[in-house]
Order: C-alpha cells, then structure tokens, then sequence
C-alpha cells in the first residue's frame, strides 16, 4: 500500500505546579475505547480562561484521533506511559524503517505542553527518540545472530532550525561567537538536505545517546543565552539505516536505506501570525516563519483540490503539489518529503490541560493533517 494517511494522535499531560496553584480545571476528556477527546467549555472561575470567555460564545469540541493518549493523571487505569506511547507508535514505525520506509514523526503544540517530554523525556521517563535508539541497537543486535548475511550501517545527524537559520547540533557552541549556520540544498534524488551537516556513523546504543545528549545540551545553551530559544526552534533528529544484504546463493547484494526523523517543533504559540492583538503584534518578532508556513502546507496537502480552485484551475489532478509552498520556509522545506513525500509519517498533538484557546487551535491543525496522504515507497538498491 504506497498510499496512506498522516497519522494523528493527541497526548494531554498532567497539571504542572502553576496550574494546581491557580486551580485549573482540566478541560479535556478522552474515550479510550473510540479515541475521542472532547476539549470543554471552561468555567468561570480559572483566571486564565476568561479572556477567552468574554470575547465570544465558545463551545464544546469533539475531534477523533488514530489515538488519544491519556497522561493527565498517574492513578487513572487508562494513564498513557512514556513506554505506551512508545509501544502505541514507535515500534511500529521501526518496523517500517526495517522494512525499508523513510518515516518521520514530529511533536506539535504550544510551549509546556509535553512536546520535548514526548519525543526526548527524562532519564528516568525516556521518550520516544532514546526508546527508539536503543529498540534499534537491540533489533540489530538478534538480526545479527540469526542473518549474518546481513550488516548494518547507523549514521546519525542532529540540526536545529532558529529563526529560519540551520544550526547544527552535533558541532559545540563556542562561547562569544557568532554561530555557524548551514545551507540548504536540493539534490533531484534525495530532495532538499542540510549541506555540510555532520553525520557521524554509531555501533551501538550509548554512542548514540551520547550524540543524542549533546546535540540536546547544544540546543538549551543556545536557549538561555537567546532567551528560550528552545520554544522558537525546531530540532530535528535524523537516524540513517543502512541494511546490506548479501545473498549468498545469487551472490548479489542489495541495500536498503531509511531515514527516521523525529522532530520537537518550536511552540505553536508562535505560529498566531493573523490573531494580532496587541500583545501578539508587540511580539511580533517572536512570529515564526517555518511555523506558519508548516500550517499553511498542512492546509494545502489537506485540502489539494480547494488550493486549485482557488488559482481556477479545476484540472486538479497529478500536479496539486505544485502549489503547496514548501519552499517558503527552511523547515518545510526540509520535511517536503516528511511531510507530503516518499515516508510514512505521524502527527503527535501535544496539548496542555486547561487552555481552551490554544488547545483548540491544536487539535484543528491535528484534524486537517489527518487528511494529508503520503506516498512511501521501500528505499531498495541492488549494488552488484
Ligand atoms: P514543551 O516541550 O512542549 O514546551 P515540555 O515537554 O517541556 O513542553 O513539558 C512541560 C512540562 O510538563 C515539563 O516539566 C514536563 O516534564 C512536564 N510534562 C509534559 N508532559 C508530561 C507527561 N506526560 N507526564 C508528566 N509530565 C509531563
Ligand atoms: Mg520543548
């Protein structure tokens, strides 16, 4: 099956101490067995939600996902753990690493809302970047045992995108500097790629977490420095695996490629461009380029036939793609495969508990990138 839909799942997290100071109340419901979340209508009494009170009617909103991920509260029987997550998505996207898909996965939602606890996590709760690293090394490691005729190559890359500027992560940050930004270029094979980008080569599961720890501590000096660079930049991290096959009987040997990318997003926060009020436009150089335009590419790869109509031309098929405008920022154009290309890709809906407005916005965007299909082919050589 060469076509298949975005996947989507929503994860809503726990109070964080400010919220059980102010007593919010959690706003969001989830059905385990039809995986509706429900966003509800706030009451009066939490501070945070009146402004959205008194400027309009609002109303309560149901949104379906591939799954909604319950991790509001620990004593719940329904609690989604880091390792449910993991064992809900992850594993099975390896699987289509293995078999030869490039698959991408990406955290979307406003600043707090469990994006880097998602995808990084803590060392004691890891999430799904180190799960998946060391799921990896472990499928490796029986494969070997039992097909010795296969090998395994494992590179890995690091880069963060910061005000439409590539940084990368696996280089150390040097102190008084200026940082060294790196180019986009678009190669008619491989599409758009990060020039010069470092790409180191790992034979087993700490050499990877250590890369995995450096690029992240790259990141967050970066972030105190520059004022929470953290919630403006996305961070992409990119697993290349390599499986060379040598069939002894033909004495032919094929090569299968596939690129995992697992992607923080900057908070969506920042992608409110149209929503100027005054407080937005006072911050205006917070608005963030490769966001809104991500929204925008949603917005087109999900609806291809509305965007043509548009332009009047009612002839959409095969070349509606030549309107989505990936090229408008680094980061889409950079995910234009993730995104509407050759990978299998999912969609995590990271969403606070008790912000109506924002989390509203979230799950839209989540329900629109449900309709985006993607075209994932196995990435497979013979090479003699
Ligand atoms: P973001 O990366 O979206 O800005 P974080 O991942 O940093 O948000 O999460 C904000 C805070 O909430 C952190 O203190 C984090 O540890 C906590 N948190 C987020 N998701 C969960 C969760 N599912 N369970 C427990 N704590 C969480
Ligand atoms: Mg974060």
């Amino acid at each position: 099956d060469p076509g298949g839909n975005v996947r989507v799942v929503v994860r809503v997290r726990a109070f964080l101490p400010r919220e059980l100071d102010r007593n919010a109340e959690c706003l969001i419901e989830m059905d385990p067995v039809t995986q509706q979340t429900t966003l509800m209508v706030p009451n009066d009494t939490d501070p945070a939600n009146s402004r959205t009170r008194s400027r309009k009617v609002i109303e309560e909103k149901k949104f379906t996902f591939d799954n909604s991920f319950w991790s509001h509260d620990t004593r719940d029987e329904h609690y989604a753990t880091q390792e449910h997550v993991y064992d809900s998505l992850g594993e099975e996207f390896l699987d289509h690493n293995f078999e030869g898909y490039h698959t991408c996965i990406f955290a979307y939602g406003q600043t707090g809302s469990g994006k880097s606890y998602t995808m990084m996590g803590t060392p004691d709760q890891p999430g799904l970047i180190p799960r998946t690293c060391e799921d990896l090394f472990e499928r490796i490691a029986a494969a070997q045992e039992e097909t010795p005729n296969i090998s395994y190559n494992v590179r890995v890359s690091y880069f963060e995108v910061y005000n439409e500027h590539v940084r990368d992560l696996l280089v150390p940050v040097v102190p008084n500097t200026q940082p060294y930004y790196l180019k986009i270029r678009e190669s008619p094979v491989e599409g758009p790629y990060v020039k010069d980008l470092t790409e180191v080569p790992v034979r087993n599961i700490n050499e990877i977490l250590r890369y995995m720890r450096t690029g992240d501590s790259n990141r967050t000096v970066a972030s105190t420095k520059m004022n929470d660079t953290s919630s403006r930049s996305h961070a992409v991290f990119t697993i290349m695996l390599k499986q060379i096959h040598h069939d002894l009987e033909s004495d032919e040997t094929t090569e299968r490629s596939s690129r995992i990318r697992l992607v923080d997003l900057a908070g969506s926060e920042r992608a409110k461009s149209t929503e100027a009020t005054g407080q937005r436009l006072r911050e205006g150089s917070n608005i963030n380029k490769s966001l809104t335009t991500l929204g925008r590419v949603i917005a087109a790869l999900a609806d291809p036939q509305k965007k043509s109509k548009a332009r009047g031309n009612l002839k959409t098929s095969g070349s509606s793609n030549s309107v989505v405008p990936y090229r408008d920022s680094i980061l889409t154009w950079l995910l234009k495969d993730s995104l509407g290309g050759n990978s299998k890709t999912a969609m995590i809906a990271c969403i606070a508990p008790s912000d109506y407005e924002e989390t509203l916005s979230t799950l839209r965007y989540a329900d629109q990138a449900k309709r985006i299909r993607t075209r994932a082919v196995v990435n497979q050589d013979s090479i003699s």
